[in-house]
């Protein structure tokens, strides 16, 4: 493969973590490359208003947040390229990261490739989706104007979706496998005063059923096993995510949830190789923290170019 360009650094992955860590290497004057495969932003840019990150007291939504870090980093020099990394080889002190356009090489790499969403796996899920199955609320939410949708899980990500639907869907059934929800104690208050919104409680999703779109699914409930049908227009699946590692299997060294294993200056266990944010073991799946990690990579990556 072509090799394009030559980097002090590359990141891997244009969230918050990934972002971050663009605006600390090229603000030390390191030359820097960071790849993303989908939208600058990451996952972040679902949330309509994130509440939580410091320095907005009456929030700020998740697009303006992330275009804002890499506006900031871009001012540094950071550059973007898109693209799908599909592997990484290491040669001793030379690191090449593999696209399907061409190979760069980098003397450090930070590895920022949070978390995939992880998939009901339940008939009729793959068929459905995209018609009337959904993993992005805002993405999709326009399209079910009016209409009856589920919403599967119950942490902050899939009340946070919820809300967001309110705007559109006429009805939203929050289908979860618990009693109460995971979400943060805000998040739910607002849930529970939104008349629109209601909860079924112990209960799976079975089956997604449908002609052409979605117009049902067959549900069963946990501690009885009774089974029954609720018709729904969509089904807005958001049941936790698991960390985009595959194409470092054998390279670097993983947890048991596919999550990159770290120390605290977010090394791996190849020298020269860091990794920051929900993409790393024991990540508290926020944006803070994902670019709290970034600073930390790309301060010890610096480090480690300056031997
Ligand atoms: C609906 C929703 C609401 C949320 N609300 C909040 C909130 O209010 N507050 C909060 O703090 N957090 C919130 N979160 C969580 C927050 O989005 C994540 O913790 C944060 O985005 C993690 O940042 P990250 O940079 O580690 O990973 P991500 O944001 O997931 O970014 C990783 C990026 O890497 C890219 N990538 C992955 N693999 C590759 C590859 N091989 N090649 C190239 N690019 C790759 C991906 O396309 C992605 O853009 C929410 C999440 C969701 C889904």
């Amino acid at each position: 493969m072509a090799l394009l360009k030559a980097y002090d650094v590359i990141i891997i992955g244009g969230g918050p973590a990934g972002l971050s860590a663009g605006i600390y290497t090229s603000r030390a004057r390191l030359s820097s490359l960071l790849i993303e495969k989908g939208a600058v932003g990451g996952m972040i840019i679902n949330a309509q208003l994130v509440e939580n990150y410091p320095g907005f007291p009456e929030g700020i939504s998740g697009i303006d947040l992330t275009q804002a870090m890499h506006h900031q980093a871009t001012r540094f020099g950071l550059e973007t390229f898109s693209a799908e990394v599909t592997g990484i080889k290491v040669d001793g002190n030379n690191k090449v990261v593999r696209t399907a356009q061409g190979d760069f090489t980098a003397k450090a790499i930070i590895i920022a490739g949070g978390s995939e969403r992880q998939k009901l796996g339940v008939p009729g899920e793959a068929k459905y989706t995209g018609k009337g199955v959904s993993y992005c609320a805002t993405c999709d939410g326009a399209f079910f104007r009016d209409k009856v949708v589920a919403v599967v899980g119950g942490g902050n990500a899939a009340v946070t979706e919820a809300l967001e639907l309110t705007k559109f869907a006429s009805r939203i059934i929050v289908i979860h496998r618990r009693h109460e929800l995971r979400a943060t104690k805000v998040v739910q208050e607002k849930a529970f005063a939104e008349k629109k919104i209601e909860f079924l409680w112990d209960t799976a999703v079975a089956e997604i059923m449908g002609n052409t779109f979605v117009n049902k699914i067959r549900v069963r409930n946990l501690k009885t096993g009774q089974e029954s049908i609720i018709n729904v227009d969509g089904v807005f699946v958001n049941v936790g995510s698991r960390p985009d590692t595959g194409y470092l299997k054998g390279v670097l060294t993983l947890d048991a949830n596919d999550a990159i294993v770290i120390n605290d200056k977010m090394e791996t266990n190849v020298p020269g190789i860091f990794a920051a944010g929900d993409v790393r073991s024991n990540s508290i799946r926020q944006a803070i923290g994902a670019a709290g990690d970034g600073a930390v990579a790309a301060v010890n990556a610096g480090k480690y170019i300056s031997g």
